[in-house]
Parts: C-alpha cells; sequence; structure tokens
C-alpha cells in the first residue's frame, strides 16, 4: 500500500524534535550537530533569537494580504537586496524551483522585447535547478527527466568544464547562460573565477544574458554574500533560495534594469511569493549575513573548518580521495561509497548531506562556532575509522 505521504524521498531513520543553533535533537534525545542546515536553508541556525523574534512579531501582526496590494516587509527586502547587490529590481518566490521558471521566463521575454527572439538556454552537466518541469529540462540528467517528456525544449547542455563545447553552444540564437557558480547537488565543484570572467565576457560578445543559479552558494555560504563577488564580475539575473529564508520558504529572482523591465505588470505571478511572514523573516536574515563582520567570520570558519578536511583526508586515505567547496559549501570526494560514510556520520551524532560524484556535503549553519567546527571533525574522524572498518568486514 503506499504511503500517506508520497515515497519520493528516502529518508534516513531519523526524526528531529527541536533545534537550537548548530545542534539537533531526535526523538529518543540525542543531539545530533547539524553540518547540513536542511540542505544550506538554516543559514544562521535553529532557532535563531532575532528569526523567532521576526516571525512571531509578523505572525502577531498580519500573515498574508497578496500581491494585490503594497507589502511594507517586501519593499523592504527588495530595497536591501539591491542595495547590497548588482541588481535593481527583485521579485519574490518561495523555492529555488520558482526562482528557476522566472528567470527562463525573464531571459526569453528579454529577448521577445528587443523584437530579435532568442529563447535558447545554455546549462551545464551536473547541474541542479530544481524539479519542475522547466527546471528538469534546464538540468537535463536522465535521473530526473525520465519519464516526464516531453520535456521543455530550448535547453542546450554543455559538459562542465568543456570550455570548446561552450564556445560552440553559445550563439546569437542563445537567450541565456545559466549557471551555479558552485555546484551543489552536482558534488560541490567549484567554477573557477577567471572562467566565470570568461562566461561573462562570451555573454557580453554575444548579448546572452547571464543567469547565476545561487540558491545554494548564495547567502554569504561562500563567506561573500552572493559567491560570484569573487570573481569580480555581476550576472545579469539571479536566482537565490535556500538561505534568504533562514528556514522560512523563501525565494527570489533578482535582476538588473535591463533584463527585469520587459516583466510588466501581468506577465509574472505569486500567490505567496513575498509573503509578510517570509519577507520578515528574509530581511532579519539579511540583516545578520550582509554585515562585514559575519562574512569575516564565515571565512575564518570556512578556513579552520577546510584545514581539518584536508588533514582528514591525509590521515583516511582509503576513506576520502579530495576536499573541494568554497566558505562553508564544503564536499569530502569518497573512496568508500559516501552513503556508508554518511551512515556511520549518524552513528557518532553528525549530520552531513549526499552529493553526486560520490560526495559528502558540509553545508553547516553560517553561524557554526570554532568549538562545534572542531567537534565536527573530530565526530568525522570517528566516522571514517568506523566506515573503513566496516568496509574491511564487509
Ligand atoms: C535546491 C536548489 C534548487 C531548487 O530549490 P527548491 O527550493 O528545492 O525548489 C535550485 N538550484 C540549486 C542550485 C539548488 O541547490
Amino acid at each position: 500500500m503506499i504511503p500517506p505521504v508520497l515515497p519520493t524521498y528516502n529518508r534516513a531513520p531519523l526524526t528531529f524534535v527541536k533545534g537550537e543553533g548548530a545542534w539537533l535533537t531526535e526523538s529518543d534525545g540525542r543531539r545530533f550537530l547539524d553540518m547540513g542546515a536542511g540542505i544550506a536553508v538554516n543559514a544562521l541556525g535553529h532557532a535563531h533569537p532575532a528569526l523567532v523574534e521576526a516571525l512571531t512579531r509578523q505572525a502577531e501582526k498580519l500573515w498574508h494580504v497578496s500581491n494585490l496590494y503594497h507589502i511594507p516587509e517586501q519593499q523592504a527586502l527588495a530595497e536591501r537586496l539591491v542595495a547590497e547587490t548588482f541588481a535593481d529590481t527583485v521579485f519574490f518566490t518561495n523555492s529555488g524551483t520558482e526562482s528557476c521558471e522566472l528567470a527562463v521566463k525573464m531571459a526569453r521575454k528579454y529577448w521577445h522585447a528587443q523584437g530579435t527572439p532568442r529563447s535558447e538556454i545554455v546549462t551545464f552537466g551536473g547541474a541542479f535547478h530544481g524539479r519542475s518541469t522547466a527546471a528538469i529540462a534546464a538540468a537535463g540528467s536522465e535521473k530526473m527527466t525520465a519519464g516526464f517528456g516531453p520535456l521543455m525544449p530550448g535547453f542546450v547542455h554543455v559538459p562542465w568544464g568543456d570550455h570548446e563545447a561552450l564556445r560552440a553552444a553559445v550563439t546569437e540564437r542563445t537567450a541565456a547562460v545559466l549557471i551555479e557558480p558552485v555546484q551543489g547537488e552536482g558534488g560541490i565543484r567549484v567554477l573557477p573565477d577567471q572562467c566565470l570572467r570568461g562566461l561573462r565576457a562570451l555573454c557580453d560578445e554575444t548579448g546572452a544574458l547571464l543567469v547565476l543559479d545561487e540558491v545554494q552558494c548564495g547567502m554569504g555560504r561562500t563567506g561573500r554574500l552572493f559567491a560570484h563577488e569573487w570573481a569580480g564580475v555581476a550576472p545579469d539575473i539571479m536566482m537565490v533560495a535556500k538561505g534568504i529564508g533562514g528556514g522560512f520558504p523563501l525565494g527570489a529572482v533578482l535582476a538588473t534594469e535591463t533584463a527585469g523591465a520587459p516583466m510588466t505588470a501581468g506577465t509574472h505571478g505569486s500567490t505567496y511569493g513575498g509573503n509578510p511572514l517570509a519577507c520578515a523573516v528574509g530581511l532579519a536574515v539579511m540583516e545578520i549575513v550582509a554585515q562585514p563582520e559575519f562574512l569575516a567570520e564565515v571565512r575564518a570558519r570556512a578556513g579552520q573548518l577546510r584545514q581539518g578536511l584536508e588533514s582528514l583526508v591525509a590521515t583516511h586515505p582509503e576513506v576520502f580521495e579530495q576536499v573541494r567547496g568554497a566558505g562553508l559549501m564544503l564536499g569530502l570526494k569518497c573512496r568508500l561509497p559516501a552513503a556508508e560514510v554518511m551512515k556511520a556520520g549518524f552513528a557518532e551524532e553528525l549530520i552531513t548531506v549526499p552529493a553526486a560524484d560520490n560526495v559528502v556535503r558540509l553545508l553547516p549553519p553560517l553561524t557554526l562556532t570554532t568549538e562545534e567546527a572542531e567537534e565536527a571533525l573530530r565526530r568525522l574522524d570517528r566516522a571514517a575509522d568506523a566506515a573503513r572498518a566496516a568496509a574491511r568486514a564487509a
């Protein structure tokens, strides 16, 4: 019999009932160190006092009115995002997938408005942009598209890192190039700064819009507010979600005036997008994450964690192959099956997240302390010992 919850997820046998900072309490009372943060969502950890206050204060005032009216919390968050980024304008969504949908629509509408329609969108191998029909067609992986055809046309797929294929794919027919500056689900693969700069130049040559998917790598995750800032170039359109709501469902599409202008009244909408509760929390998240001192702390913790992981790779060559990533978006490429390493982590009360390419992801809350980072490394060290012992016994 089919379970009451449609079983599209393979769930770990864990039920968390309470969270505080980087710690989660299981229903049996065990305390887990959370190096997953709900897949890079709980940017400020669990139950951060500023977010609890923003949410409860708004809950007592007003929950929902619809986008038929002005929403001051939405206005304030949009102004803050515009002030801190390349963008001139923002549309709020409820998820990364919805941000992908709008980014695709916006790119095509831009070219339609030019009077020279272009529909092709160039994407990359190993990408993940969400689970809607457009988002799975954009990423194009067989695992996500099988059985869901016919797929939305217009996406051109280029293997990750294949510069020649990229040059051939981006032409006068290309509406936009869509890429994650750091691939998340694809296995924590970092796009080198010079490649992002080259991509920007290629887009400028051909007129194609540059769309960045910063749903996972944005909102302070890499130690800058947005990952592309490291390369010193700006996109035309950017997708955001995950960390921006700190655990409350919220996403956004940020755009330059040029890219966003054709999206006039009636061209897009969302019942919940930019709802007062979501934006009140989003504003509280931004007020903390956008602080230079906060981002400096993220970079310090990232350096500490990365150095510790490099030593783990050196001491466990049978278990780990390599450390990858940027900031607090780190991946351990494994020699043993990543799922086994993750399971051994659960036994040590440590939460990690799997990714493609046999990678274990570490996406801790950005508020992780020095001691918590040390503790995570100790638990990972014990988990690696246990995973190796289990593999030898098998
Ligand atoms: C998670 C993710 C998405 C999809 O976001 P949802 O909120 O699950 O719809 C899109 N792009 C990237 C890079 C992601 O990590």
